[in-house]
């Protein structure tokens, strides 16, 4: 496996571009993605969130653009599908950082932003765009945005697309992107349901590769869960860590608008400052909420899963569940959000009595139970509910048992 960027046969330009970025060295997902994906395979890859997955499919479909360079102004040429206007954001970032040498030029295409903008977008000449599904289909519905010269096509955080519906209309992109050479999918997990028919039809005898975080990249992350009997209980505790010296930056995970609105109330009222990120925002208050939160402006963002997905905002110290996620595959999602590029972080469950099966489920997902702590003087008063504890025991079918005790 190659150990340095400069092993990897990338353009003088890109080298120089990841040295400003400050990457030393490739992470595993991208020490093995790259190659691959520079050789022309399909690539269908997994790795942990926060280990360096963007990189791994621009640096490839950037050297693919500098080696074959386009003769005249046309449309876009690479194509990379993500969930979330955030994240397509942060990735047309990347992609203009590692280009910057370069001419090459890097557009975004999402909702939120105006058709009059789209429509000087649509006009000029692309290399690389970032879309997400919903809006770029609008625009090829109409015909305002041509697939025909795609000849990569990516798919970042593909279980992510399918959990969010957007199965039906990456289906139908790809195959208005059929002239492509090249398929590559990224996702922080490939077990989601539908990942593997999704996938088949997609890629053509793909490379599988999966990264396992290796020591170095491993994420430090302190997980533990408080139990809580109540609302009142709960906001306790979650002061409780707010204030504590290690906190100093925190994203508090919450389930609903609702109940987002409700939290924000609550910390108004104890004059605790945040800011918060929920579905259905402009785009310039998302926007403004995210550059307050990176600047360290606010040091606590509250949100709900929809608006946070692969946000990368580094150096965040503590990742809050007020409300447990619904599956236990959010719950590494959203803990993902913490620690990244080999950094500490904490991830603070708070544990209701109706919750507690749901933290078991999730200690059996991570592979390893999270354990619970207690605060002194904020002790539970309920008693920890005691199906969660017990170990399952297959029971025999009331038939098979019968039999077993006439037979003996
Ligand atoms: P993922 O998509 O796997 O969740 P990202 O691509 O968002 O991860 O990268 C996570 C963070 O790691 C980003 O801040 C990115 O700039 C940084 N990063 C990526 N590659 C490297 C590298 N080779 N060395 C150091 N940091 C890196
Ligand atoms: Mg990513």
């Amino acid at each position: 496996m190659v150990r340095t960027f400069s092993e990897l046969d990338l353009d003088v330009d890109l080298l120089a571009a990841i040295e400003t970025k400050g990457y030393s060295r490739p992470t595993e997902i991208q020490a093995k993605a790259i190659p691959a994906a520079m050789d022309g395979l399909d690539v269908l890859a997994s790795a942990p969130t926060g280990t360096g997955k963007t990189a791994a499919f621009l640096l490839p479909t950037l050297q693919h653009l500098i080696d074959f360079p386009r003769r005249k102004p046309g449309p876009a040429r690479v194509l990379i599908l993500t969930p979330t206007r955030e994240l397509a954001i942060q990735i047309a970032d990347e992609a203009r950082e590692l280009a910057a040498n370069t001419d090459l030029k890097v557009f975004t295409i999402t909702g939120g932003i105006s058709y009059d903008e789209h429509a000087e977008i649509l006009g000029k000449t692309q290399d690389l765009v970032v879309a997400t599904p919903g809006r770029l289909m609008e625009y090829i519905n109409a015909e305002r945005f041509d697939c025909r010269a795609i000849e990569c096509l990516v798919l970042d955080e593909a279980d992510r697309m399918l959990d969010m519906g957007f199965g039906p209309i990456v289906d139908k992109l790809s195959h208005e992107c059929r002239w492509r050479r090249q398929t590559l999918l990224f996702s922080a997990t490939l077990e989601g349901k539908g990942v593997h028919g999704f996938t088949e039809d997609l890629l053509n005898e793909p490379e599988r590769i999966e990264a396992s975080p290796s020591r170095r990249e491993r994420k430090k992350i302190h997980q533990w869960y408080y139990r809580c009997d109540d609302m009142d209980h709960k906001i306790q505790l979650l002061e409780h860590v707010l204030k504590s010296d290690e906190s100093e930056r925190t994203i508090i995970f919450l389930k609903t608008r609702e109940r987002l609105a409700e939290l924000r109330e609550k910390l108004d009222s104890m004059q605790i400052p945040c800011c918060w990120l929920q579905g259905e925002m402009a785009q310039s208050a998302r926007n403004n909420t995210i550059e307050r939160f990176k600047s360290g402006k606010v040091n606590i963002m509250l949100a709900t899963d929809v608006a946070a997905r692969g946000i990368d905002i580094p150096d965040i110290s503590h990742v809050i569940n007020f409300d447990l996620p619904r599956t236990a595959d959010v719950y590494l999602h959203r803990i993902g959000r913490t620690a990244r590029a080999g950094k500490k972080g904490s991830a603070v469950s708070l544990v209701e009595a109706h919750d507690q099966a749901m933290m078991e489920r999730i200690g059996r997902y991570m592979k390893e139970p999270v354990k619970e702590r207690f605060v002194e003087e904020m002790k539970p008063k309920h008693k920890k509910p005691a199906f969660a504890v017990k170990k399952k025991k297959k029971k025999p079918m009331p038939g098979a048992a019968r039999k077993a005790k006439k037979s003996s």
